[in-house]
């Protein structure tokens, strides 16, 4: 499902992606690192990853170019064979591999993937945000290593496929964990290269991917004749669209085409969700703005609940210190009166003296 192009037939353009600035300095810097037979990105993988083997020097790099995304996924499992046999280092620049996501194939390509002399193979990402002094935004470097570690589960299962090959094949080969993340020097155009860790990214990933719900069980609970096809009316689309159950949250609106759609749904139900993941945590089966406002006055709600008895000492809290505001008299010359007010406490407030009220006892 193309998510940009139902975002824009919904009417809710999507925001999610780099501008084009941003992508075309990230072409550029991408070739240059690769420039020159990926001369430069192979001395980082050695210096790196494998500073023990034989410096990269006339090192292969295939042809990938195939038809359509499964030949280039053959093709590209083709190439790792051949590297293996080959010994020495290759440099495979945009290959294509394919992972099992909830029972449908997934086509995904890495920036490279470098064979190492001993066989192995190491995922590489090119990144534009820059690396300062050696290190970069924990947040970027997080979510390259989250990106990697699909990449690294993919070429797993390509090594597996090789290490299982009857006669003539080659012994599974080893899928390095840490991999090549190469980002601009200083907010230079020079690359630097630094080896990142994987491994619970990869663990992570795995669990979930074994945790989907399979495709086809998702679609036998839609009703009949659901479409998600962009050019389909925008209220069909919509209505498509709400069939699948979300749980929009601010996250969204860095991952996910969709996000500016779901956010207007969630702020039309009032859904708490859209304050964010911890807030929601706190709030327990509250689940939109009214059921919190309606507990903390009293109108709704089981008193045992901890959310509950939280937002209502919350309110009591806020009440007391708006009566004693309006009743005090302030050091300075200006007297300052609040607002004496019966306004209900807005969820922001009341969560923020809940936790007060929380920590006082
Ligand atoms: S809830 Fe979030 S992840 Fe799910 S479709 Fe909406 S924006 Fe995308």
């Amino acid at each position: 499902m193309d998510k940009a192009r139902l975002a824009t037939a919904l009417g809710a353009p999507s925001g999610f992606g780099q501008s084009q600035f941003a992508l075309t300095r990230g072409n550029a810097f991408e070739a240059r690192v690769k420039a020159d037979g990926g001369a430069e990105l192979l001395r980082l993988a050695h210096a790196r990853l494998d500073p023990g083997a034989e410096p990269p020097a006339g090192a292969a790099v295939p042809d990938l170019s195939a038809h359509g995304p499964q030949g280039r996924t053959a093709r590209t499992a083709l190439a790792l064979r051949e590297a293996v046999r080959a010994g020495g280092w290759t440099l495979l620049d945009h290959p294509m591999l394919a992972l099992d996501v909830a029972g449908s194939l997934a086509f995904l390509e890495p920036d490279a993937v470098v064979v190492h002399p001993d066989g192995s193979w190491s995922v590489v990402e090119i990144k534009s945000f820059p690396m300062v002094d050696g290190s970069a935004d924990p947040a970027k470097v997080g979510a390259a290593a989250r990106q990697a570690a699909v990449y690294v589960l993919a070429l797993e299962e390509v090594a597996a496929r090789l290490g299982s090959e009857p006669e003539g094949s080659v012994p599974a080969p080893r899928v390095r964990h840490r991999v090549l993340l190469v980002c601009p020097k200083d907010f230079s155009n020079l690359p630097a290269g630094s080896a990142v860790d994987v491994r619970k990214q990869r663990a992570v990933t795995a669990r979930q991917l074994a945790r989907l719900t399979r495709i086809e069980e998702l679609t036998d609970a839609l009703p009949e004749g659901t479409c998600f096809a962009p050019d389909r009316p925008a209220e069909e689309l919509t209505a498509a669209v709400e069939a699948v159950p979300a749980t929009y949250a601010p996250e969204c609106l860095s991952a996910c085409e969709l996000a500016f759609h779901c956010r207007d749904r969630a702020r039309a139900a009032g859904a708490v969700t859209r304050l964010g993941r911890p807030l929601r945590a706190e709030l327990g089966g509250l689940a939109t703005v009214g059921e919190v406002l309606a507990a903390a006055r009293g109108e709704s709600g089981d008193p045992d609940d901890p959310a509950v008895a939280a937002l209502r000492r919350a309110a009591a809290l806020r009440e007391e210190a708006l009566r004693t505001a309006g009743t005090a008299t302030p050091p300075t010359a200006t007297r300052v009166t609040a607002p004496r007010t019966e306004t209900p406490p807005t969820a922001k407030d009341a969560s923020a003296t809940a936790r007060e009220a929380t920590a006082c006892h």
